[in-house]
């Protein structure tokens, strides 16, 4: 029964709609339309903050004859990334979620480095338990060693995320903006001053018609340099409030359409938590 003067309004199935316009080991950007702020922003936030990754959380440190300070140390191995795609972190748990005392093997990856002077140590020269988990690039220098100098430290990584400390945010960059809208009037004289104007190669005179083309729609951060020069104000610049452009940059622990999909999951758990509890 639907009280007197309220209106029902049928929802509409999602038309919502995903672009991939880049995709590489690092960076995904593509767009979405069809959706809200708060969706899109509550998938920005899980992405950065809720998706698992492996990170050095423990340093037992034996010798260190370096200039570097042990907590420096410790610090920069906490930050280095590790791999930690779905396939190397396969029947890895969460350290909340083991019964163990300490650590074991279900829930950390031990990791060794021993290194004699001169020379400096890079990541490499760390070496894992486990072939699978290991530093993604093998040149971050770590520390410098002199002559006779000496360096041996025992380190434990373990599964985190993002939400309890920046080392496990798998994401580097992780944002959205709207979609940008160009349009350019019919009074427009072609006088080629916005194209000009603009630092990202957005617009672009075309030569055949004689006029001014939007080659670049997803490139405009919307700065109006080209709307500021054009003096016949034919040009203007606005934005789709249900169309985002979205970007995921991770640190080469996992690739950014993983970090997509483990968020998307991580979401539709804390839905179904929440049916159940109904
Ligand atoms: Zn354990």
């Amino acid at each position: 029964m639907v009280p007197e003067g309220l209106e029902v309004r049928e929802e509409e199935g999602s038309n919502m709609e995903i672009h991939v316009q880049k995709k590489n080991e690092i960076e995904l950007v593509f767009t979405i339309s069809g959706a809200d702020m708060s969706f899109v922003n509550a998938i920005r936030r899980v992405c950065m903050m809720e998706v698992p990754k492996m990170a050095i959380d423990d340093v037992h440190i034996i010798k260190n004859d370096s200039a570097m300070f042990d907590e420096v140390l410790a610090h920069r191995l906490g930050l280095l990334p590790l791999v930690s795609d779905s396939e190397s972190i396969d029947g890895m748990i969460l350290p909340e979620e083991c019964d163990c005392e300490e650590y074991c093997p279900k829930c950390s990856v031990s990791m060794v480095l021993k290194k004699e002077g001169p020379g400096v140590v890079y990541s490499k020269d760390l070496s894992s338990e486990d072939s699978r988990i290991k530093p993604v690039y093998d040149t971050i220098p770590l520390l410098k060693l002199k002559d006779d100098q000496e360096v041996e430290l025992e380190a434990t990584a373990q599964l985190g995320i993002g939400m309890e400390h920046a080392k496990w945010e798998p994401t580097t960059a992780c944002a959205y903006k709207f979609y940008p809208q160009i349009t350019i009037g019919e009074d427009c004289q072609s006088c080629q001053k916005c194209a000009e104007a603009c630092p990202r190669g957005v617009l672009e005179f075309d030569k055949k018609s004689e006029k001014i083309k939007v080659v670049d729609e997803l490139n405009c951060s919307m700065c109006k340099s080209c709307f500021r020069v054009c003096e016949s104000r034919t040009i203007d610049i606005g934005f789709d409030d249900t169309k985002f452009i979205f970007t995921i940059e991770t640190d080469g622990s996992t690739p950014p359409e993983e970090v997509l999909i483990k968020a998307c999951d991580v979401l539709s758990e804390k839905a179904d938590k929440i049916i159940d509890i109904l």
